[in-house]
């Protein structure tokens, strides 16, 4: 396992996990990813990426939401999880992320290349 996979491991562990509305996929959107999170994706055309971009979407957003779940990029797992990130639907998870982890979270988006899911 290389570092950066230590590190993508550690901090999903730590993220907090909550319901979402059923059906609802509203913070789905062009998001980025490091290329260790992106090697965990299939890869998808041109097309598709132009498509997605052009509707403000995500090329891995499917009809019944997405596609990608288990390994969806950190980004994606952090949104509600801080006031930041506030679900504007008013989920959340019992107990916030601790800023520690958040502050860890966007040093490693610091510390990668970020490219466009
Ligand atoms: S976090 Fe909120 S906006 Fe995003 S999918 Fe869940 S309920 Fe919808
Ligand atoms: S990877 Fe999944 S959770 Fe993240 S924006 Fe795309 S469809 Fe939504």
């Amino acid at each position: 396992m290389t570092p950066n996979s230590q590190t993508i491991r550690f901090l999903r562990k730590r993220i907090p996990a909550f319901e979402c509305e059923p059906g609802c996929h509203d913070c789905c959107g062009p998001v980025t990813a490091s290329s260790e999170e992106m090697a965990r994706l299939p890869v998808k055309s041109d097309a598709a990426h132009a498509t997605a971009l052009a509707e403000l979407s995500c090329p891995h957003l499917g009809k019944n939401g997405c596609q990608v779940y288990a390994e969806r990029p950190l980004i994606c797992r952090l949104f509600g999880t801080t006031p930041r990130l506030a679900c504007p639907k008013g989920k959340r998870p019992e107990v916030m992320i601790e800023p520690a982890i958040e502050e860890h979270i966007y040093r490693y988006f610091e510390a990668t290349r970020q490219v466009l899911v």
